[in-house]
Formats: C-alpha cells, structure tokens, sequence
C-alpha cells in the first residue's frame, strides 16, 4: 500500500530534520500523530510490515545471550595523552613518518580534525543497501557483542539510509559511532534508581553500557540513549578524501555526526581548541571526557598504519577530573519511598566544571562513615561523570581540633518516627530507615513513584500535584487516588486548578485504571520490585490474587520456559512479605475497591495452547510473510522461546531467502530448518 510507504518517508525524512538537521518542522505531538497512523495502517496489514520500518524500533524476544560478531575492520582503541608535551610529540611523529617538513609548526596536509571525545561506549553499525543490518560492540577489537536489537531503538539512529541525490550510499556502508546518555536522562535514570533502592551509576558511560548490555531491547527502549557518529569501519567506496567530507555524506544519508568537530592546520592551533572546549564542554548536553585528534585524510592515515593496538593517526587528549576544595556546612536527610534516610551535603558555594555548587550527595550512611565526613571539613568534591558533585574526600590537616562526628539520625527528619539500622556483613552500618508506616515524607514519595512514568503513568499527576493535594490531605493512600472524582470540588479549591486542569487530571486517573498487574506491582515501590521484575512476576501469576495466594519459596524459584526467573531470594522475601502485611492487604483491598485492573490484560494472556512448549527457535533471512517479530510472537504465545543465535540447544531455525551464517551453523548442529510454509502448517490453526 503506497500510504503506508509514504508515511515512512515522511517519518523519516523528520527523523533526518529533527537529529541530523536539529531544525524540526513538526511538533512531537505531530510526529507521535504520525507514527501512530502507520502502526494502526501496519496492524491492519501486517504482511506489509518490514524490518526497517520506523515502527519496528522495539519488539523481538529477549535474548538468552549475545551472539559474538567479528569485525569486518578491527575496532582499535585510541591512545591517551593528557599533557600538551604528548600531544605535540605525537604530531612530531606523525609529520615525520610522513616527510612534512621539519618546522616545528607540526602542520599536516589536510588538516588535524579535533573533535569532542564523548564519554559513552563505541559501537559498529553496519549498513546493506541503505538498510541497518548490524550494530556491533568493540568487544575485543576483533570480535564484539551483536546488540543490533537494542540500538535499533535508539531513535537518532536511522533503520533505513535517506537515499541522497549524491553522494549514493554504498552497498557496503559501517559508521563508528558513539552510543552515550544524555545528561538529563542520567540523571532521571539515576533518580528513578535511587528511588528503588538500587545501585546508580558512577557515570553516563556506566550507564550507557548497562543499558546495552540488556537482554531486553524493551528495557533498553526506556532509557533514551542517543548517538553521534566519528568513523568508518568497512565502506564499499573510497570516493571520500577526508574524514570531513565523509561526515557530510553521512550527514546527507541521515546520521547525525558532531557539529562542533572541526579542522586545525597545525597542532599548536589544536592545542588552543583543546583549552578552548576545557570550559565550552560543559555546556554540551552530554558528558565529555577529552577531545580526540586525528589526521583528516584517509591517504595519510593508511601510510602512518596502526601500531597492535591503536592507530598511529589519532590520539585522545584527556581532560584531567575536575575537582574543587570546599567546606561543608551542613548534612541534612532526605526521606525516600520506602523510608531510607539519604544524607545530603550543604557546602560553601563553589564552582567547578561549569557550575557553581552548593550540594552533594553522600549517598547513605555508610559512605559518610567509610569517608569520616563531619560538618565543619575541608573536602574535596569532584563531579563524577561531570553532573553530581560527590564529596571525595576530607582533608584531615585542615579539621579542627574536637570536631564532633555526624551523628546519624535518631529520629525520621520529618514524621519524628522510630528509625532502624541496617547492617552489612561485617556488622557495619550502612543505613538508616525511617519504620513509621504513615510517614507524610514516605507517603508522598511513594504516590509521586506510583503516578510516574513506567507505574502507572497518570496523566496530569505530576510531583507537584502530588505534594499539593497529599498536603491538602486529599490522597493518603494509593487508593485514595482513584476516589479523588468524589472531591472534585475541593480539588477545584486548591491554587492554580482550573476546571480543565481537574477534568483532564480525573481523566488521566481513570485512564490508569486498566494499566494492568505488571504496573501495579511496579507502582507500589515495593523493596526490590521495580518494573522489570514486575513483568516477570504478572506475566507467571497472571493476577495479585495468584502472588498472594503463593509461597515466599514459589516466588523465589519459579521458571520461565525452563529457566531461572531471575528473582532472587531478597525479591521474593520482600514481596511476599508485602503481600501477606496488614498494610499490604489494606493496599490491594482499596485498589481492588476502586476499579484498578489487578491481573494481566485478556489481550496479553495466553490463552493458545501451548504446542511449541520448551522448543527453542532462531528466525534468519529475508522473510515475505512474517516479520521476524511476528514470528518471535507467534513462538512465544505458544509456549515457545525466540532466540537470536543457534546453537546446539536450538529447536528449529526459520530461513528466508539469503539465510547466512545461521543457516550453516544450524546445518552444522542438525537443527531442523523451515521454510516460511513449514512454519504456518506448523503452527496451523494455532496462529
Ligand atoms: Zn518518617
């Protein structure tokens, strides 16, 4: 159907405005619009879906593990300097290896290009005939891990090349790139994190790596990790000159590359730019760590070679932490959702990085303990991964005489409540948690988690509107949200609520009624169950009757086609301990009371029998019927398991047309290859 490919080219060709062009001409709202239109225009002719479809972003069967892909072109890692001295004996080098003169202005044909070295984690992303085919880590340099379904839902980074009027795209097209998160999505995965209970992340490229070390590409759509290209791996043309105009072709195709990387003619005029960004860098949405510098043109790099581990032709200069000497003036606590007291710094104003500070986190009780922090220090703050400033050290030549140490909390800061100590192995103290079960501070956490996005996603209750109507004493409970429509009136009493703000806020909580078991669960910030395990669990128990009725045990042990859960003894304990509370049962009850949907969606059971229970199925080729995730989904919702490599344990193997190394692979192992045909007689009328 012609519409269905026209809407494509037009999301594409504002993918290409929005992260090549940063110049969009349409709204989010617009685009959203858009896409929705072409998901219902696909779900109405599926046979038309194709894998390079702006819709099939997200979707496919967890892997059980990473296929291992080697390189068509080694991925090499850059050498470090980080002293002006390396830098300018690095481009001596390299001027003499290629017979420039001897001038001491170190000037190279072409031209140095500078660019900034984002702190994130590289990637190979192949292209065949404009089509993303595989996206690939560095690994070893030689091999790497194949993460093809978890970058394909990063939104900058296209499925499909804009063919350009020139230059053509080659059939043969790999872009290096770096993978990285923004800073502002660190911070709210972070946020998101604590908020569990969770470890965070020490920085963005952490960040960015775990995210890509999912096994679920679904996880991975919900941390919004962005990319910019810096290089090329195998390209089927060398019609390019320079890295430069390289970059401008890829820009045409639609990959977004840095607009700040720029050329130098010498290397004293490198140097400038590179104290220049020193200060620049921190206005960048995104973390950076140094700048890299390469020789522009091709030719050149060919004849400077590669040493066994890096490229003679580049070097990374890297800026040294930016640290800060302050005083810290205060420590106060802060009341998490499930009661956990979290020590907040207060220091002396001081900038650092870009930003004048004035708080750090301590992160828990045992950090301010491990680090011997007290009111009154000299400290050395630094700001990891160039966002949250954390206290690095005290410098103890500066303490006082009789300085007292901080004592931790005896009391809940703000409900006056008992608080209880938690230890690790060795007996240390690690934290302290408020037990007051009605704790204001808790109870508002708690709502603002359980209206959030990835719970129960409640339009028009934000965190504000959260504070303000619990301060109005009009939510106490998670249950008291959805009897809000009876108080409509005082709702209506509160500052700045409109009519319409309160019907589209009464809207929103209806809405989330029927948000199903998985969101619930997630929203009710229980320890340990965030929104990952939360699926695990309503997908195995099908309804909150089910988990209450089952043991601590079943929780802990129970199996997904054959495997281990993945929920863990702690999990398990802290859930049913929830489940079978007073407070935990009063939960459920007014949930339950007010209409909220607690069990799985009839639409996402299983209700088919369960004829591919235990087989194990890899799909590979050009397909005409299916989509892959078709097939992924027709697998799993008859009891069988979609994999993306084969291996001895593989069932069956669907090939399409130009089925490759699967293929054989499958040959090699015995495993039972269908056609398309075969696999519709097989499901039959199942499917
Ligand atoms: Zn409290």
């Amino acid at each position: 159907m012609d519409e269905i490919e026209r809407l494509r080219q037009e999301i594409r060709e504002h993918d290409h405005k929005y992260y090549v062009e940063a110049q969009p001409t349409i709204s989010d709202q617009e685009y959203d619009q858009l896409l929705d239109k072409l998901k219902q225009l696909e779900a109405e002719n599926p046979e038309l879906i194709t894998p390079d479809s702006p819709t099939q972003r997200v979707g496919g069967a967890p892997l059980d593990e990473f296929t291992t892909v080697t390189h068509a072109r080694p991925m090499l890692s850059i050498d470090n300097t980080y002293d002006a001295g390396s830098l300018f004996k690095w481009a001596r080098r390299c001027c003499e290896a290629l017979d420039h003169p001897d001038d001491e202005t170190y000037a190279i044909e072409g031209g140095y290009l500078v660019e900034p070295k984002i702190d994130g984690v590289a990637i190979n992303i192949r292209y065949e005939n404009g089509v993303l085919v595989l996206a690939s880590t560095r690994g070893d340099g030689t091999q790497g891990d194949d993460v093809t379904q978890n970058v394909k839902t990063i939104r900058s980074v296209p499925l499909r090349l804009t063919a350009a009027d020139a230059p053509p795209i080659p059939a043969v097209l790999e872009v290096r790139a770096e993978i990285f998160m923004p800073n502002a999505e660190f911070a709210r995965i972070n946020q998101a994190f604590a908020d569990e209970g969770k470890q965070t992340f020490a920085n963005p490229r952490n960040a960015t790596a775990g995210t890509l070390k999912q096994l679920d590409s679904k996880a991975v759509a919900q941390r919004r990790l962005d990319f910019i290209a810096h290089g090329q791996g195998e390209v089927s043309t060398n019609e390019f000159p320079t890295q430069t105009s390289f970059s401008a072709a890829l820009r045409e195709w639609g990959i977004p590359t840095n607009p700040i990387a720029t050329t130098c003619a010498t290397i004293q005029e490198v140097w400038e730019k590179i104290e220049e960004f020193a200060t620049s860098k921190n206005e960048l949405p995104y973390g950076v760590d140094g700048v890299v510098v390469k020789v522009d043109r091709y030719d050149l790099r060919e004849r400077l070679g590669t040493t066994s581990r890096f490229p003679r032709w580049c070097i990374a200069y890297k800026y040294p932490a930016e640290q800060a000497v302050t005083k810290l003036l205060n420590v106060d606590w802060q009341v998490g959702k499930t009661g956990k007291l979290t020590p907040r710094a207060t220091m002396e104003p001081v900038f650092v990085a870009g930003t004048t500070v004035q708080h750090a986190t301590l992160h828990n009780l045992g950090e301010i303990l491990r680090k011997d922090i007290r009111v009154g220090d000299t400290v050395v703050i630094e700001k990891a991964g160039e966002i949250i400033p954390q206290v690095v050290r005290v410098d103890l030549d500066q303490r006082p005489p009789d300085l007292p140490p901080i004592a931790p909390p005896q009391r809940c800061p703000e409900c006056e409540g008992e608080v209880e100590s938690e230890q690790d192995d060795t007996g240390k103290e690690t934290a302290r948690h408020c037990m007051n079960p009605e704790c204001p501070a808790q109870l508002r956490e708690r709502l603002i988690h359980f209206a959030a996005r990835g719970q129960m996603d409640i339009d028009g209750l934000g965190e504000k509107i959260v504070i303000q109507l619990a301060d109005a004493g009009l939510v106490n409970s998670f249950g008291d949200v959805f009897e809000l429509h009876s108080k409509r009136d005082q709702i209506l009493e509160l500052e700045r609520m409109g009519e319409k703000k309160v019907d589209n806020l009464l809207a929103g909580i209806e809405a989330a009624k029927a948000r199903g078991l998985d969101r619930v669960l997630a929203g009710l910030g229980v320890r340990h169950v965030g929104s990952t395990v939360s699926k695990i669990l309503a997908k195995h128990y099908g309804s909150i009757d089910a988990l209450q009725a089952t043991t601590e045990e079943d929780i802990r042990t129970f199996q997904v086609n054959g495997q281990e859960s993945g929920i863990g003894p702690e999990i398990a304990a802290s859930l049913h301990h929830f489940l079978q509370s007073e407070a935990g049962q009063t939960v459920i009850d007014e949930l339950r009371t007010a209409g909220v949907t607690l069990s799985v969606p009839q639409s996402d059971e299983d209700s088919t029998e369960q004829i591919f229970a235990g087989k194990t199925f890899v799909v590979t080729g050009k397909l005409e019927k299916y989509s892959r995730d078709e097939i992924h989904a027709l697998v799993e919702k008859l009891g069988g398991k979609a994999s993306g490599s084969v291996s001895k344990k593989t069932d069956y193997l669907v090939a399409g047309e130009k089925a490759g190394s699967k293929l054989a692979k499958a040959e090699q192992f015995g495993v039972e290859v269908l056609s398309e045909d075969d696999f519709q007689q097989l499901i039959g009328s199942a499917g």
